[in-house]
């Protein structure tokens, strides 16, 4: 039987991993069959569970990430961290490895699609939800001169700022408690979500030097990245390349091989910019 993968979400109809997943098994000659998987709200693990008797990995979204992290016997140290799992991988004997990709997915987009460096360089991270949580160890892990995270709620911030605070420089802050110009914006709320913005200064932005990043992503430029091109920043990009990263260390994990994202960054952006 061909190695079944699924993606568990709840909504999940729109996702676009199993296309991600069918162009690297095709790039990589890879044999496997991955499906979008409806899972109940008030049954998940069993659910998974079941998946699991024959299933061989599971990518896990919105809303169930921290119940993947609590049904997984055992944690890579970044997912433990995250304390939410989007990768789960069946292990030969039977138990179940977890997983969060999504950090390491936005540092190679940044990294390794966009040419950033991140070592000694003054981040500051809008939002202190689940991407956030996730994105940290990686983002410490490139040593930073600072990485500011920034929250409406400030005391959501400043809890992660002390969990974390082992790993580097991290320190939090209100959105209007910030001035000074950063090298490096992240926006990781869903404020963009509904076209909206946090409340931020444009003396944030380095006119022709600070690049801006959506973790949002969509056909048309966010409203943080107008918002950003607007006050000159050297560039702003959205998150299309951190869903394509994090879903090719997901590969990675489950078969071995590293899928080359870009032709299939490209072929989303093709698809995307047609689906008018
Ligand atoms: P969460 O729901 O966990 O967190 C949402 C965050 O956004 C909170 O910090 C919240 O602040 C803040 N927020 C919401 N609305 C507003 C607003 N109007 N003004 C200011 N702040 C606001 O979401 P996630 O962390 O899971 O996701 C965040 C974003 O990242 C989403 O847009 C998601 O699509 C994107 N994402 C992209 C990925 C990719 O692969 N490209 C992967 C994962 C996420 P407060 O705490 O004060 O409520």
């Amino acid at each position: 039987m061909t190695d079944q993968y699924v993606v568990f979400g709840n909504p999940i109809a729109h996702s676009k991993s199993p296309l991600i997943h069918a162009l690297f098994a095709e790039q990589t000659g890879e044999s496997l069959d991955y499906q979008t998987s409806l899972a109940p709200l008030d049954g998940f693990t069993a659910f998974a569970r079941h998946f699991f008797e024959t299933g061989r990995g599971a990518n896990v979204t919105v809303p169930f990430k921290e119940e993947a992290y609590r049904m997984a016997d055992q944690l890579t140290e970044r997912g433990r961290r995250a304390g939410a799992v989007n990768t789960l991988a069946r292990q030969p004997d039977g138990t179940l490895l977890g997983d969060n990709t999504d950090g390491a997915g936005l540092v190679r987009d940044l990294k390794v699609n966009h040419g950033i460096t991140l070592k000694d360089k003054r981040i500051l991270l809008l939002g202190a939800g689940g991407a956030v949580r996730g994105a940290l160890e990686p983002l410490l892990a490139q040593e930073p001169q600072a990485l500011v995270v920034a929250n409406r709620t400030v005391e959501k911030a400043e809890k992660l700022a002390q969990e974390f605070a082992e790993l580097g420089p991290i320190l939090a802050a209100g959105y209007d408690w910030l001035e000074e110009p950063v090298d490096i914006i992240i926006n990781a709320t869903s404020a963009s979500l509904s076209g909206e913005l946090p409340p931020i200064a444009p003396s944030l932005i380095q006119p022709g030097e600070t690049f801006c990043y959506d973790m949002m992503y969509a056909k048309e430029p966010t409203a943080f990245c107008r918002w950003a091109m607007e006050h000159k920043a050297g560039k702003a990009v959205d998150g299309l390349g951190m869903l394509v990263e994090q879903a090719g260390e997901a590969f990675y994990l489950w078969r071995g091989v590293r899928p080359d994202s870009k032709p299939v960054l490209a072929e989303l952006r093709r698809l995307m910019a047609q689906s008018a």
